[in-house]
Order: C-alpha cells, then sequence, then structure tokens
C-alpha cells in the first residue's frame, strides 16, 4: 500500500501501539483512586502532559486533554463566547476552517450570534490585515487556523494576535493547529493565540485524543464537563490515559529530529510539484506552505474517480478533506474555481516515511488515469 493521505490520519508506529498495550493492561489504574497504582497513574499523566506541553511550548498546567480536535475546537468557542457574552455577540473565522469549526460557528449561529466568514483568495491565502478589518467592539472570538487542511497554506497567527492587541483587547483568539503541530515550527508562547487546539491522529498518535492549549487572558475557562474534576475541573470523564500516553509516544518519537523531518517531507513535496507538472491538464490548487501538504486538480477527470481508481491500486490519496465524503469541499468551493477544475481537486498528503517511490507511484497512476479515462466534467 502506498499511503499519501497523512492529513487525514497517520500511520501509528509500533512503539506508540505498544506504550498503548502496556498502558490498558499493566497499568490501567484510575488516576483518581488513591491506591499506590491509581496514584503512580496520576503522575505518569502528568509527566505525559509535560511532553506534549512542551513541544507546543506552553505550561503543562496550560493543557488539557480532549477526546479529539473537534471537541477542542468546540471547547475554545464555547470558552471564548462564554468569557466575552457581554463584550458582544460577534465571531470572525474563515471560509476555509475545518467543519468542525464551521460547525460549532453555525451553531452559535443558532444561539443568535454574528459569524463573520472571511473569503481566501483564489490561492487560499487570507491576510492578518483582512481578519483584523473584520474584528468589531462587539467581537469575541478570532478563529483562524494555523494551517489549512486540504490546501497546506499557513495563516498568519502571530500578526493577527499583535494586531489584535491594537484594535480590540479582549477579543480572544483561537486558532486550529490540527495541521500545523509538528509540522511547522511554531509555540505557544510566541504564537500569541489564546487557544489552540491539536489533536494527536495527525502525527502518528492514536485517533480519539487531542488536547487544547489555554493561555492566561482565558481567565475562569468555562468547563467543557463538569463532573468528577479531572483536567484541572475543566474538562471531567475519567482520563483517557492508554491514549494519553500513547500520544506523548508519539510526541517524543516525531520531535526526535523534526527539523530533519519536516525537510524531508519538503523535498518530498518539491518532487511531487516537479513530477506532477509533467502529467497534462494538471494544475495545482492553492498555495501550500506547510510541508506535508499538496492538492492538485486534473482538470475535467472528477476526483472521486481518481480517488477510486488510485484507491484500486492501493494507492490512498483523498478528494479533499477525508471529512468531507461524498460533499463538495467548503474549502474547494471557497477557492472559487472554475467547475472542471473544482470538481477534480484531489490532495496528496505526505509523511516522514514518505518515499519518492511512493510518489512515483502514485503520478504513474494519476497519469495513467489521464491517459485512459475519459474526462467527465
Ligand atoms: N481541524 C483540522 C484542521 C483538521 O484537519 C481536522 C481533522 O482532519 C480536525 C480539526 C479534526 O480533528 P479530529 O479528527 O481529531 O477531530
Amino acid at each position: 500500500m502506498i499511503y499519501l493521505d497523512h492529513a487525514a490520519t497517520t500511520p501509528v508506529p509500533r512503539a506508540v501501539a505498544d506504550t498503548i498495550y502496556t498502558v490498558l493492561t499493566e497499568h490501567f489504574g484510575n488516576p483518581s483512586a488513591q491506591y499506590p497504582m491509581g496514584l503512580e497513574t496520576k503522575k505518569q499523566v502528568e509527566l505525559w502532559r509535560r511532553t506534549v506541553a512542551k513541544a507546543l511550548g506552553c505550561e503543562s498546567r496550560q493543557l488539557f486533554f480532549t477526546s479529539c480536535g473537534t471537541e477542542g475546537d468546540n471547547w475554545a468557542i464555547q470558552a471564548a463566547c462564554w468569557q466575552n457574552r457581554r463584550l458582544g455577540r460577534h465571531i470572525v473565522t474563515t471560509a476555509v476552517e475545518h467543519s468542525a469549526m464551521l460547525e460549532g460557528c453555525r451553531w452559535m449561529e443558532q444561539q443568535g450570534w454574528e459569524v463573520t466568514y472571511l473569503a481566501p483568495d483564489g490561492e487560499g491565502v487570507i491576510t492578518a490585515q483582512q481578519v483584523l478589518d473584520a474584528v468589531r467592539p462587539d467581537t469575541a472570538l478570532v478563529s483562524c487556523m494555523l494551517v489549512n487542511n486540504e490546501l497546506g497554506t499557513v495563516y498568519p497567527i502571530q500578526d493577527i494576535a499583535r494586531g489584535l492587541a491594537g484594535k480590540n483587547s479582549q477579543t480572544l483568539l483561537h486558532t486550529d493547529a490540527v495541521q500545523g503541530f509538528l509540522k511547522i515550527p511554531f509555540s505557544a508562547k510566541t504564537l500569541g493565540a489564546d487557544f489552540i487546539t491539536i489533536s494527536a491522529h495527525k502525527i502518528g498518535g492514536p485517533k480519539g485524543i487531542g488536547a487544547l492549549y489555554i493561555g492566561p487572558r482565558v481567565k475562569n475557562p468555562r468547563p467543557l464537563l463538569p463532573g468528577g474534576g479531572q483536567e484541572g475541573g475543566l474538562r471531567s470523564g475519567t482520563e483517557a490515559t492508554a491514549q494519553i500516553a500513547g500520544f506523548a509516544k508519539a510526541v517524543e518519537l516525531r520531535t526526535e529530529g523534526l527539523e530533519g523531518k519536516l525537510r524531508h517531507m519538503a523535498e518530498i513535496k518539491a518532487y511531487a510539484k516537479e513530477q506532477l507538472s509533467a502529467i497534462p491538464d494538471l494544475v495545482f490548487v492553492g498555495r501550500s506552505d506547510a510541508p506535508h501538504i499538496l492538492s492538485v486538480s486534473l482538470v475535467g477527470w472528477p476526483s472521486q474517480n481518481i480517488v477510486n481508481d488510485l484507491g484500486s491500486q492501493g494507492i490512498c490519496i483523498s478528494a479533499g478533506s477525508a471529512c468531507h465524503q461524498g460533499k463538495p469541499s467548503q474549502v474547494v468551493a471557497a477557492l472559487h474555481l472554475p467547475k472542471k477544475t473544482a470538481g477534480s481537486v484531489v490532495r496528496l498528503s505526505f509523511g516522514p516515511e514518505t518515499t519518492r517511490e511512493d510518489i512515483d507511484a502514485c503520478v504513474q497512476a494519476l497519469r495513467r488515469h489521464h491517459d485512459t479515462r475519459m474526462p467527465m466534467l
């Protein structure tokens, strides 16, 4: 199998799976239990938290485990809007967010909030100025992703944070960094966001675990799950110890020689671009800044057919975001591409394990698809 869908999810290294298994079978104590196995697990959870927090560049006490990136995004919306509920009922976000954010914002609209969805240019770019221009005295939350999951475009969060301080110092800033964490260099300390969402399964960790960074400007954050008091009383529920351990192990493995891994992915992307440019009717879609994501359109050949054809040959790529199977992607729609181009977009995404041979096989299969199938759009 040739796996070129690392933005959807990533393979779990054996060492991560072994860690999870050991916690499940041997260190299974409830961290709230008062006997040694419970106390020991509690201590371990704090060590695992420290590992993830260090990689994100924050203090352990600022990092709260969640069940996924989707939960982190939704919690950030709720917490920010709760804190600023007397400031106003306006949210600024972008039209190219993941549906975790977009649907979370739509839910707020149903509660009477007003949401401004900023449109990107034809390359997927949104400038800090564009974001700041949309901020009003009643803006409770600005949420802009760090790296777009379909295009790989990186957004200027640090500039937005700086500008926000002058425009409306009470407005809170959230960034969905699910595709940015350990893919582009950044640190919670210097980024300037009040909330940062991350998710383990994009970096070699298990599915079902993520984290939300909550910064010092968030006073008395609104608990997501009131209950037994875990996660500082903000997100109750017995800690998912095995997943947390797997998350920390994945972070540990990914951060070892991280610069080299990022360089490798960037080289793989450059190689893919070079090889793909020889395919007739193929165009690149969006500005890809991140090293691991590249979208292209085989103009005229429907993306779902391409994905199915390559899939039947054991090559995994995706037609836009994996979370939108069967529905047109909002990111591609926001680019206002010609219909034929938009209907033919596929995403290739890479990991540290991706080889040039993987790219060669994918490029050959795409070429074959172009040469042997009739265009239908
Ligand atoms: N945000 C972005 C940018 C993503 O790419 C994804 C997953 O694809 C998510 C949020 C949702 O993360 P999770 O699958 O952990 O809920």
